[in-house]
């Protein structure tokens, strides 16, 4: 009895040094519980979306994200109340219902093992867009840097449905963002940082467009361009720590 006691006591201890159940290190998921929950109140102060609507997750593994609970107040959050969700059964872990559009999250993280965050929103021009199921043609540079071209417009299905995750999957191929039809806008990143300028870039794209529509059009820019500018943003635009240390 003693024995198993002790066993257990150490047990638990080393768990609590090394990580969760899940092997991903306490610290490392509770680090992202608090970008996620940080990054739905930046959402929500910039106007990207409004009430409780839109979400936020993060990879914290192979296995598993972390996502915003369903129909929260983003300003009353506080980072125990985002849920673990793994990314195959989606099975959630923690004391609130997920994200009524986790099964979409967990499919682009599954598809796409370069995304580490995904921001959904549901912004005024993004919507505007949608809301006509057009896409917004590749017309600002930062756009086709970040977004990858195009921002297409994904076919309408119910929030949350298996649908909307198909169509979603199919109009983000080669891209980090699309709109859903009549509904709003769902941005990558390689971080939690880059998937909200995302967002943002998208929103002011979709303004742009819209705008320009009001002046005779915007001339979109060419595959070469894009490509270009892809290219560069990926691998050289900013700071990189080789270029600073020679
Ligand atoms: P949740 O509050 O469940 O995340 O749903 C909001 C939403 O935008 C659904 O598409
Ligand atoms: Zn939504």
């Amino acid at each position: 009895m003693e024995t198993l006691h002790v066993f257990r006591e150490q047990g638990r201890s080393a768990r609590h040094d090394s990580g969760g159940d899940n092997g991903v290190p306490n610290e490392v998921e509770e680090q992202a519980k608090r970008a996620v929950r940080d990054a739905g109140i930046q959402m929500a102060r910039s106007g990207l979306v409004a009430g409780t609507w839109g979400n936020v997750s993060s990879r914290v593994s192979q296995r598993e994200m972390v996502i915003t609970p369903s129909g929260m107040d983003y300003f009353k959050l506080e980072p125990c109340d985002i849920v673990t969700v793994d990314l195959e059964t989606l099975t959630p872990r923690g004391r609130w219902k997920p994200s009524v559009e986790t099964p979409l999250h967990a499919a682009i993280y599954r598809s796409r093992p370069e995304i580490a965050a995904v921001v959904h929103t549901h912004s005024t021009y993004a919507c505007t867009v949608a809301a006509a199921r057009k896409e917004i043609p590749p017309i600002l540079d930062e756009m086709v840097q970040i977004a990858g071209g195009s921002v297409k417009v994904a076919a309408y299905s119910l929030p949350g449905s298996n649908e909307l995750v198909e169509a979603v999957l199919t109009a983000l191929q080669g891209r980090t963002a699309a709109l859903l039809a009549n509904h709003g806008a769902i941005c990558l990143g390689r971080s939690i940082q880059e998937a909200l300028v995302t967002a943002v870039v998208v929103e002011k794209a979709a303004k742009v467009f819209i705008l320009s529509e009001l002046i005779g059009g915007a001339v979109p820019l060419g595959p070469k361009e894009i490509g270009i500018m892809r290219e560069f943003f990926l691998n050289r635009y900013g700071q990189r720590l080789q270029e600073t240390i020679e």
